[in-house]
Parts: C-alpha cells; structure tokens; sequence
C-alpha cells in the first residue's frame, strides 16, 4: 500500500467519527487524531449537544413534576433539586456516550492518535502529543473535523466560578436565584429556558437586533408568551461593558448599555454564564502550507462531496461554517466518506430541519409564513393550538402551536414550524412529507395512535383545508 491509512481522520466530533464509521464499513483502514488527551466525541459529547441536552431533560422532567405534584407552597423549584443533582445526571449520560464511541471505534477496527494534527502535505499528517512527541501518518485522504470554540470575551474574564462558559458551568456548586446569560445564539436561549425552568430569574443580553430572527412570527409570539411565565428577560441590542463584585451589594454586578440609545444599565446577579462567537478551529493545521481555500470569516471552504480546493483534502462540520449543527455534521463527514470511496450517496439539499431545545422546544422546516408571503408565494396556513390536543391535556401543557403552510393548489406542504413538547421529534413527519411531496389529506386518510402530539399535524391539516376550501369567503383581504 502507497500510504499508511486510506483515510486520516483529524478530530473526534460527529464529523469525524461518522466519516470512521463509514469508511471503516467499506473495509477502509482509518486513523482517528484527536487533540484531547482524556475525551473524544468533541463538542458533541463533551460541551456541546450532549451534556446540554441532558441538563435540559432533566430541569424539562423536575419543572414538569413540579407542575404536577408541587403542593405549590412558597418553596422555588431550586430549593427542592440541588445543581449536583442535575450534574450527576448529565455525567452518567456524557459517560454512557464516551463509552459508545468507544466501543464503536473499537468494534470497527479505527486506530485513534492522541495529540495536535496537523498537515504537512496532502497526504500526511503530523501528530505531536502531550509530550512534545512528533510521529507522522500518510493517508491517501485527510479529512479536517476540528470544530469550532466561543471566542473568549474581552470586556470581562471568565473565572469558571462566577463567571462561566458553556464548559465550566458544569462546575456550578447550585442553581442560582439570578443568573445573566451573554450572548443571543440558539445555546444560549436553550441554557436561558433551562434555569428558568428550575425558578431561576434569568436575564439574557444580546448585541443582536433580534433574538431567533429566522421563526416564523407566530410561534415567535409563542415563545414570548412563554418567556413572560417564567419571568425570563431578554435585552437585545445591547453591549456588555463589565462584569464585577460589589462586595457592599455582596452581589455581581453586569455593567451593559443599550448600543443605540448609549444608555448605561447596571444587572445584579449571582452568576453569569457566557456563550462567546463561535470560530472555526483552523489554527495551525496545516491550510494555509497546502493552500486550502477558507472564506472571509475563516471556514474551510468545500463542494457538495465536502472536498476542499485540495483534492485528497475533505472537511466536515463546524470548520465549514452554516449550519454549525451536530445533527448536519454527521452527515456531511458521512458523504465525505461516501464520495472518498466512490460510492453512491445523498446529495444534502437546502431544506433541513431546526431545533431548538429550549423549554419547551421549537422546531421548523422549509418556508415561513413571513418568507412565503414576502416571496409572493400563493399559500394557506393550517394551525393546531397545542392546549386542542388531548395528549397535552394528559401532559399538562398548555403551551403550544403546530403550524403547516401549504400550497393550496396541490396542498403539499410548504413549511412546517412548532413550538410545544417533542417539536423536535415530530418535525421529521413534515420533513418526511416536504421530501416525497405528500399532500396533507395523507394526515385526514390516516389513522394515527391517539392521543398523541403527532395528531397536532392532523387538526393543522383540517384547519388548512377548511382555509383552503373556504377562500375568497370566510377567509378574504389577504388573510391566510
Ligand atoms: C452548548 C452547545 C449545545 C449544542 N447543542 C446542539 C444540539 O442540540 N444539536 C446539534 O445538532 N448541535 C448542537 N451543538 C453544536 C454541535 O456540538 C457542533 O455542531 C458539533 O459538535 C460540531 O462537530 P464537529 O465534528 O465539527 O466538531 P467538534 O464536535 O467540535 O469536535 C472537534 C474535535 O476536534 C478536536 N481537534 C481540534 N483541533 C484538533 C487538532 N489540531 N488535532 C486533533 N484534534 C483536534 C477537538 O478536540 C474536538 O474533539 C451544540 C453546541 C454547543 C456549544
């Protein structure tokens, strides 16, 4: 063999350990590099997706138990259920999910290399450990899965006590009474939804105009409605100036101003947590030595087969930039592995889905009501109000909106966008729909298990046929 390896794999997040898998079950013999000495799984497993989503079922349970049972006394959701509490949980989960990568690269034969990759031609790459070691590996592929890191924050230090990040507020010793989140991306409203879930007060500043700006207005509406029970606040528009003890308050204070207006405002608080600008880890792997192409904002820039400007060269996941998703690096370092080996695979099109797992969650897919009707789209909307369902009755929710926009025409569905319980899971039967152009009247011709959130789809479908049926009478003057 002309090289060591067929595939050399620089990073362990969801990009790279899908691309190993799938090589690996073409019978191709891959290296896995990873920088981290202890971990693999990157962001995904070890302070990303994984721990937050774990921390968020389990505040999501507590606040739901608490609805339910509490004896709604004067005592706060944070003095029944202890930040430990919630951090076992989230260790068992993130120890479970080490494991199973584990195994799964075990199983499937991948040798790993501990320490910093970096390439030093098209075909090798160059891995330093812990302790200085350098060893090099050929392959006749590389592929670039390094991910992206919060940028550090330069008005005040994150002291991982006070001051946290998406990392270190796993070292929270409690839930805190007030906390204030910087920053105004999809993490930072999940974690924001979390604490305020388990009673905290929470206040969220954003440099951002808008928060969400991509929902769809109405379930936008929702969530407002939403952040109005659980008293959480959200300042846009604004820049954080400092964070500092005022040991006479014996409190932290968030010293911010308004970036329009210049007005100073000053938070107390008891801890902070910070979610910085996330930038692609590019830095010393070798791209600017073989002359890969990034953008203007730094992302290895790649074709639809995730090869970069260097041919033997694919790159997958956050370092690529948009969507910047565990769910979407999965896939993509899969048909990077599909298109090394020549094989057929799936061309990923624009339309994918989004979800948001605040509490409770939102998810959407394809047009908005506010896209379509701005791209003069002819469409109808069909909407089912969570608090119609039976399922929710039986779940004690009352929040909640499943929204669909369909073309009248052929009534097949144009987006699909929600707000409630288990949005996330049932996206994937919109998804399922826009993808093999199904027309709603499939929701009304079928039975589906009741009760069930699922059957949200089918009070939408009814709603939008009604619309539909009823044009140009009930429903005129440009009314969906
Ligand atoms: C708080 C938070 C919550 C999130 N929640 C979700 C969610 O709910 N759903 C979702 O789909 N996505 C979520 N994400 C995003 C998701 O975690 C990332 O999109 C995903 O992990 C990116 O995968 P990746 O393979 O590109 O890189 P990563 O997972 O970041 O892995 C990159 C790996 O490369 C290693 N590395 C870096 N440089 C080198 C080098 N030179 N040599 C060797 N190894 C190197 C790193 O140590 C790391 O292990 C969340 C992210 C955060 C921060």
């Amino acid at each position: 063999m002309k090289y060591e390896y067929d595939l050399i794999i620089i990073g362990s997040g969801p990009a790279g350990f899908s691309a190993a898998m799938q090589s690996t079950k073409f019978g191709k013999k891959v290296l896995l590099v990873e920088a981290d000495e202890k971990h693999l799984g990157g962001a995904w497993i070890n302070a990303g997706t994984v721990p937050s989503k774990a921390l968020r079922e389990a505040a999501s349970s507590i606040y739901k138990y608490n609805q339910l049972f509490s004896d709604q006394s004067d005592k706060k959701v944070y003095h029944r259920y202890k930040m430990s509490e919630l951090l076992r949980f989230k260790d068992r989960v993130v120890s479970y999910e080490t494991s199973e990568v584990k195994r799964n690269l075990i199983k499937n034969e991948v040798h790993t290399a501990r320490g910093m990759g970096k390439m030093s031609d098209p075909h090798t790459v160059e891995v330093t450990d812990h302790l200085g070691k350098v060893k090099n590996y050929t392959g006749e592929y590389i592929l670039v899965a390094t991910g992206s890191s919060a940028q550090k924050p330069t008005t005040f230090k994150v002291d991982n006590k006070i001051v946290v990040d998406n990392k270190s507020l796993v070292n929270m010793s409690h839930v805190p009474r007030r906390l204030v989140i910087i920053g105004g991306g999809v993490n930072a409203i999940e974690y924001a939804t979390i604490f305020a879930a388990l009673g905290t007060k929470v206040n969220l500043l954003s440099s951002r105009d808008e928060y969400l700006p991509f929902l769809d207005s109405e379930i936008k509406e929702e969530f407002n409605r939403l952040m109005d029970r659980h008293r959480l606040i959200i300042h846009t528009g604004v820049h954080v100036d400092g964070v500092a003890l005022n040991p006479l308050r014996n409190c932290t204070e968030v010293k911010y101003h308004n970036i329009e207006t210049k007005e100073n405002r000053v938070i107390e608080t008891e801890q902070v947590i910070h979610f910085g600008i996330r930038k692609p880890n590019t830095d010393n792997i070798g791209l600017e030595k073989l002359g890969i192409e990034t953008d203007d904002e730094g992302y290895v820039k790649v074709d639809g087969h995730y090869q970069t400007s260097v041919k033997s060269v694919y790159a997958a996941g956050d370092i690529i930039g948009f969507p910047g998703l565990a769910s979407a690096s999965f896939t993509q370092g899969r048909i990077a592995s599909c298109h090394m080996a020549d094989r057929e695979s799936i061309k990923l099109t624009g339309s994918h889905p989004f979800g948001i797992y605040t509490i409770p969650e939102i998810s959407s897919i394809g047009l908005t009501e506010d896209e379509a009707k701005a791209q003069g789209i002819d469409y109808a909307v069909g909407r089912a109000y969570y608090k119609e369902l039976t399922k929710s009755s039986v779940s004690n929710t009352d929040i909640g909106i499943l929204k669909l926009v369909i073309n009248p025409e052929n009534r097949q569905l144009l987006g699909v966008h929600i707000i409630g319980d288990s949005a996330c899971d049932i996206i994937h039967i919109g998804q399922t729909m826009i993808k093999n152009n199904v027309s709603i009247n499939y929701l009304i011709d079928n039975i589906l298990n009741y009760p069930t959130f699922s059957e949200a789809y089918r009070v939408a479908a009814f709603n939008g046929i009604n619309r539909i049926e009823k044009r140009g009478l009930k429903y005129q003057n440009g009314k969906s």
